[in-house]
Parts: C-alpha cells; sequence; structure tokens
C-alpha cells in the first residue's frame, strides 16, 4: 500500500548519507524533523526553503544527534536565525558546551558542526505540531538517547533509525560492549503497539506495510543476537560505505590511511575478530563491498558506486 501523508507533512526523501527531513506545516509554526549530513547542507537549506514556500522555519526537533541527522542543524540555524531548536536530553550537555570528543563524531571519522538548541524533547511529553498532536517515545537500541515521534489519529509513526522498511540503524552502544540489542527488542515491542498505519523512516521511503517491517526488524536483531560478529561487520560496512558516501572517491593510500585512524573500525576488529590482519580484514571488506557493486577500485583510486 503506498504512503501518501496529508499535504501539511511533507517528506523529503534524502539517501544513506542525510536523513529524510520531515516538514511539519501548521498553525503552531513551521518545523523540520532531523536534518541530515554537513556535506549536504547548502542541499537541505535548498530544500527546506522549497518546502516552506515562504514560510518561516520556526522550529528544528532531532530524533537523535547523530551526524547524519544534526548535521544540517548549524546551517538551518544559519539560514533561519529565528527557529527554535528541540533535542532528545540525552546527550544536552555535551551539545550546551559543544565537547566534541564525546560525540560519536570523531570516533566514527565523521564530522558534525556546532550548533546550539533551546528546549529538550522529553519522552512520554507531547508536542502540537501541524494542527496536530504527536506524542514523543524514547526508542534506545541503535542510539540510547534516541527518540520517535507518533500521531495516534492518522497513526503516523516518524521511526527515525529505531525501524526501517528492511531492518534498523546500527546497534551503536553494542560496538562498545554495552548491551543494546534488548533494548532494540523494547522498542520494537513498543512500537508494535502503537499500530502504526504509516512510517516515515530516518532513511529511505515512507511505507505502509509496517507489520512486514517490523518482523523484518526481529529477524534482523535474532540474527545479530545470535552472531553479534555479523552485527559487528555489518557495522564496519556501514562506516566505509557512509564515508566512501561522503568523499565520492578517494586514492586507497589515502582511503587506507582514513581505516588506521579510525577509532571504531580499529575497536570492531580488536573486539570481533581478533585474529584476522587489520589489513587483511578491512581489504576483504572493501572487496566485498565492490563485489556488491557498492564501490569500484581502480588504477589506485576507490570510486563509490
Ligand atoms: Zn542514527
Amino acid at each position: 500500500m503506498q504512503f501518501h501523508p496529508p499535504t501539511d507533512i511533507h517528506v523529503i526523501e534524502r539517501d544513506w548519507l542525510s536523513s529524510n527531513q520531515i516538514v511539519l506545516l501548521g498553525d503552531e509554526g513551521n518545523a523540520v524533523i532531523d536534518t541530515g549530513y554537513w556535506s549536504h547542507s547548502s542541499q537541505t537549506v535548498s530544500l527546506m526553503q522549497h518546502a516552506l514556500k515562504n514560510k518561516p522555519l520556526d522550529f528544528i526537533f532531532n530524533t537523535h544527534l547523530h551526524s547524519d541527522h544534526c548535521g544540517g542543524n548549524r546551517a538551518l540555524q544559519t539560514n533561519f536565525p529565528n527557529c527554535k531548536t528541540h533535542i532528545p536530553p540525552g546527550l544536552s550537555d555535551l551539545v550546551k558546551d559543544w565537547r566534541y570528543d564525546q560525540f560519536n563524531y570523531q570516533s566514527t571519522g565523521q564530522f558534525c558542526p556546532e550548533f546550539k538548541f533551546d528546549s529538550l524533547l522529553f519522552p512520554g511529553q507531547s508536542i502540537q505540531l501541524n494542527n496536530r498532536t504527536w506524542q514523543i517515545h524514547a526508542a534506545p537500541g541503535h542510539d540510547p538517547d534516541s527518540i520517535v515521534f507518533f500521531e495516534p489519529d492518522l497513526q503516523i509513526l516518524i521511526s527515525a533509525d529505531a525501524l526501517w522498511e528492511n531492518g534498523f540503524g546500527v546497534v551503536f552502544p553494542e560496538l562498545d560492549q554495552i548491551s543494546a540489542f534488548n533494548e532494540v527488542k523494547q522498542t520494537l515491542d513498543l512500537l508494535s503497539t502503537l499500530k502504526p498505519r504509516y512510517v516515515i523512516p530516518g532513511h529511505g521511503k515512507p511505507f505502509a506495510n509496517f507489520s512486514q517491517a517490523l518482523d523484518r526488524a526481529y529477524t534482523r536483531l535474532k540474527q545479530f543476537v545470535t552472531d553479534p560478529q555479523q552485527h559487528a561487520l555489518y557495522t564496519a560496512k556501514v562506516l566505509i560505505k557512509f564515508k566512501l558516501l561522503e568523499l565520492r572517491h578517494i586514492s586507497v593510500l589515502a582511503f587506507n590511511a582514513w581505516l588506521y585512524r579510525n577509532q571504531l573500525l580499529l575497536q570492531i576488529h580488536t573486539c570481533f575478530f581478533p585474529t584476522l590482519d587489520y589489513s587483511d580484514w578491512f581489504k576483504d571488506i572493501l572487496n566485498s563491498l565492490a563485489s556488491n557493486n557498492a564501490l569500484s577500485i581502480e588504477n589506485g583510486f576507490i570510486k563509490n558506486l
């Protein structure tokens, strides 16, 4: 079943480098949920200007503070200086003092420009947007501090990276040896009680087949719980592909240097694949991505495909 959101909910579908933007227009003010990756900032600003049709942007809401969901905050704050930014409470102290090394931006080899916030979005609260009431729910697992938004009348779920049509985001705490697969399950259980008719995910197109998506997510989770190495390998591929989406092409030498500096990849290797030589391990990953047409390696250059 095709999802046709109401005309006052505008979904700007992006890609895997930038999260989707969900633009909610209404009497309470005009809002965007999530702002994409920093390298797409100027495109994000243009897309927002187009979606707003000369109306002001009053609010930025972030579902969580990963670089692909809040990397455009700074550019939007600069271009819409009167807009107020609302974030989940978990990392607000880090944002307040901009303690950059405490986020995961450095360890993942990603980047996020400094931004400010005005208010917090507490799970259990509701907010009024586009003349509707949106519930805020905690959705830990992929990120301990992530939230999702749910509108009970139309049964629309804005699921961020807690649920995609085909899976969910990397379960980052697990890579730091912090148990979080159980939180993923609890979040999926919560979403199943909401029974959304339509889901607007953080990446990929909106969808209506919630129960099939939920089944796929549970199956994937079961695979990861049974074999955490599979999750670790999946994460390594995601980190590498994400960087190539950003860089587009890079010399093998420069990319190898990045791989040797990447704290999270080094950590995944040490914890999950300690018997393999690091360079053999990432060469295998690059070859596997190349055989899946996610990248090409030619004449000393790696190219994103
Ligand atoms: Zn995320």
